[in-house]
This record gives C-alpha cells, sequence and structure tokens, in this order.
C-alpha cells in the first residue's frame, strides 16, 4: 500500500473507531480543528502521563505548573510574539490555494535528499558488505550533484530569512520551478508575513474591551512564573519547569489532519542554568529527549535529528526531533537553547526582577533556558500511524491492528464470557469489578469471540481476557496477546499481577535510561 492510501486509511480507522472526530462535524467540520473521541481521548491521556510522569515524577529537580491560556497582552510584545510570530505566505493564483513559503522550498529539498537516499540505498544492496557508505556520499558523482544542489539552496533560503528579504524567497520558488500542487501552475503572488496568532477581547462593555491573545505556546506562562516557582518550591539551579496545555496558532496551511492545527496541545519544559552551562544541558536533554521516545519500542529509523539552518534571534542552539510520519520526515519536537531572552524581555516589559541568587557563585544572574517542547497531537499522530497494521492471517482473513505500546492503549483489557450463558458472565463481571480499580477495562458479550478479538484489536487492547466453562470449575482463564495473537491459560490468582506487568505504566518508566 502507498503512503497516501495508508495515511487516509489511518485517518478514517480513527473516526470509525472513535480515536478522532472532525469538530463540529454536523455542521461540516471547522478547518483544522479536531475532536478526541472515546478512545482517543484515553490515548492522549495516557501520552501525557508517559511525558509528565518522566519529567516531573522522575526528576527531582523538576516541577510541573498550569498556567491560564490567557495572559496580559504585554507578554505577547514582551515574547516578540507581536511583532515577528509571522509565517511567509505565498498564494497560487490559479488554484487559489494558500501555501507557507518556507516549507516549499523545504520541500523541494526533501526531494533531493529523497534521492540521494535511493542512491545509497542502491548502492548498498549492490556492494553488499563491501559497501563504504562515507566514502560513496563523498565520491559518486551524481550523489555529489545533488548535495551540492541542496546545500546551494539550503544556503540561499537561509540568507533570504536572516535578511527578512521576502522579494528573495520568492524568487528561491520561481528559479526553482516550484508548481502548486493542486493547480500545477508556476503563478504566485508576492511573499508576506502573517501573524499567527488569534485575539479576542476581554472586558463586559466593548468600549472597556482590550485586546489579548489566546496563547500561542504554553512556554511564556512558565517564564512569567519563574520567580514564584523559584520561590515557593526553593528551586535550586539547575531545574525545570513543566507544562502540558492549549495552545493556538492561526496556521496558514493545515491539511495534514492532527500533524497542523489551529488548536492543539503542546508539552513543554523549560530548564534554567546557569549561564555559560547551556550548552551541556542542550546536549544533555537532546538526548534524553530522543531516548524517551524510543523507549516506546516504534522503530529507531522513524527518528531522527534536524539542526535548524537558521536560528531564531534568542537562539544559540536549536534542533528538531523528526519522525518518519506517513507523509515524510517531519518534526515531532523541538529542542531549543533560549539563552536569556525570554526572561530578560519579561524583565525590560514588566519592571520586575527575574533573576536567581546562585549561593555557590555568590552572585544574581539571570538564568539562560533549555526547553523541550513536543505537540501532544503530533505525539499522538506519531504513534498512531506507526501501530497501525492491516494484517493477513494464516487462514487467509485479514484484521486491522493497533500495536500501540500496552502502557499508552486506551482500553487495557477485554473482558469476554465465551457465551452468554451458564453463570459465565456472572463471572467475567466479577473480574471486571475487581480490575476496574486498576485499569480501563472493556466488557463484551455480543458476537462470536473472533469478532469479538478483531474489535479489540481495532483499538489496540493488548490482552483479552476469556471466560469459559472451566473457569467456573478449575478457576483459570485465556488470556490472549494483541500482537502474536497467541493464549495462555493462566491461574486467576495471577491475573492481577500479569496483567500489570504488560500494562503498567511503571515498566514503561523503569525502562527509561
Ligand atoms: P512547525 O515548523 O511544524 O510549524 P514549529 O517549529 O512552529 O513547528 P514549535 O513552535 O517549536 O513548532 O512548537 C513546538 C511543538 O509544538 C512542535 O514540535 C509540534 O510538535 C507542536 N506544534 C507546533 N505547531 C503545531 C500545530 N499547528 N499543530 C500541532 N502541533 C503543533
Amino acid at each position: 500500500m502507498n503512503q497516501d492510501d495508508l495515511f487516509k486509511n489511518i485517518i478514517s480507522h480513527s473516526k470509525e473507531y472513535g480515536f478522532i472526530f472532525q469538530s463540529s462535524e454536523i455542521y461540516d467540520g471547522l478547518s483544522a480543528v479536531y475532536d478526541y473521541g472515546q478512545y482517543g481521548a484515553e490515548l492522549k491521556k495516557n501520552i501525557r502521563e508517559y511525558w509528565w510522569k518522566s519529567m516531573v515524577q522522575l526528576h527531582e529537580n523538576i516541577v510541573g505548573i498550569d498556567a491560564a491560556i490567557f495572559m496580559h497582552p504585554t507578554t505577547w510584545k514582551a515574547s516578540g510574539h507581536i511583532d515577528a510570530f509571522n509565517d511567509p505566505l505565498i498564494d497560487n493564483k490559479d488554484s487559489k490555494k494558500r501555501y507557507r513559503a518556507d516549507v516549499l522550498i523545504e520541500e523541494y529539498v526533501s526531494k533531493i535528499e529523497a534521492k540521494i537516499e535511493k542512491e545509497v540505498t542502491k548502492a548498498q544492496e549492490r556492494f553488499g558488505e563491501s559497501f563504504n557508505e562515507e566514502m560513496y556520499r563523498k565520491t559518486n558523482p551524481r550523489v555529489v550533484e545533488y548535495a551540492t544542489e541542496a546545500e546551494g539552496i539550503n544556503t540561499r533560503f537561509k540568507a533570504a530569512l536572516e535578511a527578512s528579504d521576502l522579494a528573495e524567497v520568492k524568487q528561491i520558488i520561481v528559479d526553482l520551478q516550484i508548481a502548486c500542487p493542486v493547480s500545477g501552475s508556476r503563478n504566485w503572488t508576492d511573499v508576506r508575513q502573517f501573524n499567527l496568532m488569534f485575539s479576542t477581547a476581554m472586558g463586559s462593555v466593548s468600549e472597556d474591551a482590550s485586546e489579548i491573545y489566546l496563547r500561542p505556546e504554553t512556554a511564556q506562562g512558565i517564564f512569567v512564573n519563574f520567580r514564584n516557582v523559584q520561590k515557593s518550591g526553593r528551586m535550586k539551579i539547575p531545574f525545570g519547569i513543566a507544562q502540558t496545555g492549549k495552545a493556538f496558532r492561526n496556521e496558514i496551511v493545515a491539511r495534514q489532519f492532527i500533524f497542523r492545527m489551529r488548536e492543539f496541545e503542546q508539552m513543554e519544559m523549560q530548564f534554567f542554568v546557569r549561564p555559560g552551562d547551556e550548552m551541556k544541558w542542550y546536549e544533555y536533554w537532546k538526548e534524553t529527549r530522543l531516548a524517551w521516545h524510543k523507549n516506546l519500542g516504534i522503530s529507531d529509523k522513524k527518528y531522527r535529528y534536524h539542526d535548524h539552518l537558521k536560528l531564531a534571534h534568542y537562539a544559540n542552539a536549536a534542533c528538531d526531533i523528526e519522525f518518519d510520519f506517513p507523509f515524510g520526515f517531519k518534526e515531532l519536537e523541538g529542542i531549543h537553547s533560549r539563552t536569556d531572552f525570554d526572561l530578560k524581555q519579561h524583565e525590560k516589559h514588566s519592571g520586575k526582577k527575574l533573576q536567581y541568587f546562585d549561593p555557590e557563585l555568590n552572585q544574581n544572574y539571570v538564568p539562560y533556558v533549555v526547553e523541550t517542547s513536543v505537540g501532544l497531537d503530533r505525539m499522538f499522530l506519531a504513534i498512531l500511524s506507526a501501530s497501525y497494521k492491516e494484517e493477513k492471517l494464516e487462514d487467509g482473513s485479514e484484521r486491522t491492528v493497533l500495536n500501540l505500546p500496552p502502557a499508552l492503549a486506551p482500553i487495557k483489557v477485554a473482558v469476554l464470557p465465551l457465551m452468554k450463558k451458564d453463570g459465565l458472565p456472572e463471572m467475567a463481571r466479577t473480574f471486571l469489578d475487581e480490575l476496574k480499580f486498576d485499569f480501563l477495562c472493556q466488557y463484551d458479550e455480543k458476537d462470536a469471540i473472533g469478532k469479538r478479538y478483531r474489535r479489540q484489536d481495532a483499538i489496540g487492547t493488548p490482552l483479552c481476557i476469556t471466560i469459559d466453562h472451566d473457569s467456573l470449575t478449575d478457576k483459570t482463564v485465556t488470556i490472549r496477546y494483541r500482537d502474536t495473537m497467541q493464549q495462555e491459560r493462566i491461574a486467576i490468582s495471577e491475573l492481577k499481577n500479569k496483567v500489570e506487568e504488560i500494562v503498567g505504566m511503571k515498566k514503561l518508566l523503569k525502562a527509561l535510561k
């Protein structure tokens, strides 16, 4: 199956099985806004818990807060969002479709990079064991030609962005002969800047109302609370403040399901360090965050780092952790060394000191910040797309299964009486009443057992427990594993421990390095 079809199937599976619905669907939806259904909400909550626990519970020096979405408007002046939270926008005059000019160029470069990888893979297959990849990349004429072309575009694009030269950004698009994917035409408007913040009015009477913004990132809620948390929590540098919550961006192009939404959720952590120590911590968090992703058991090949070409004016280092989505490698998480920019800006605009007294150095300073910022919805899409499988079974039948990491699965255990009689439902209910205090379980007695297994596979339930006539006498049940479909007979007395061992969040957290 090609990747486009796969992505379409994932989207329709999400809807059919209660993971994700379009917002206000009965009114034909609202563009780039989505609702999480009964299973989606659980999966999302579990991803958030995995993040929160690994950040806050497992780090003595990180605490979590929950700041409001509305903030004093000066916050956004100080942070630079009012003046500079823009994306370069370009319209195709024929299709009337709007694009991000930077994305059009980046996608062009990605296509060249994909060609390089194709050449390398082909050569690898041809030369086998004796293949020297490094040498090949340096010397193969075709690969060198592609690499030079990509580098040339990147350098030119970087210079245009640094000089805020929008005419040059357009010229790059023209020179590369980039066409609109919808109309196929190269009839482009000029490139313009577009501010991504949503604004609204606060106040009961319109004359008194002041314009406020829906936060475009959660980070500023942490910066403005830096002193409150540091003092009340008696935090010593280095320390972190973590937060999860909604953010809003009026994205120019929002066509990739929950990858780019106008209302989304972030999981951010700002780590405050001594000036001069930031590179050490930047490397630490880069590694730690990648390890957190890989710990989920999804193939290592699906992740890669991407160092930023153009650093934001406040950053002295920045990279993304990219994930191989059905539409290619794209940013999943950002790790940024933000210097003392934000705290200094808030000092300047608020007139309040945002400093730390370092007892070891006997000196006051504005701490430097290393941040980790991951989109919860993108994380959801990464996990969902890596877990979705359409399998052909040995007996010729087919199943759709979500191989979700067990600790993240919405339903942990399905309890299934083999038949709807002879006391089996009653026995099944006794289990459920016990297990439900620790795990989200589902009871299902409708249809043949095979059909019930398929329903659980489709929502990613790791374990099914079947109660049959023997269970009544020998106090054992059948446990069926989602991924292998193997079945095992186990004593009822061992059940709870067994379930915990397989689906517990503890195991996932303990595996973190
Ligand atoms: P992009 O380049 O894709 O627009 P960004 O660099 O603007 O992303 P950041 O500002 O670094 O993103 O935000 C941190 C994280 O928040 C991103 O890595 C991503 O996971 C998530 N995120 C950002 N914008 C969106 C969005 N519109 N929808 C869903 N998630 C988002």
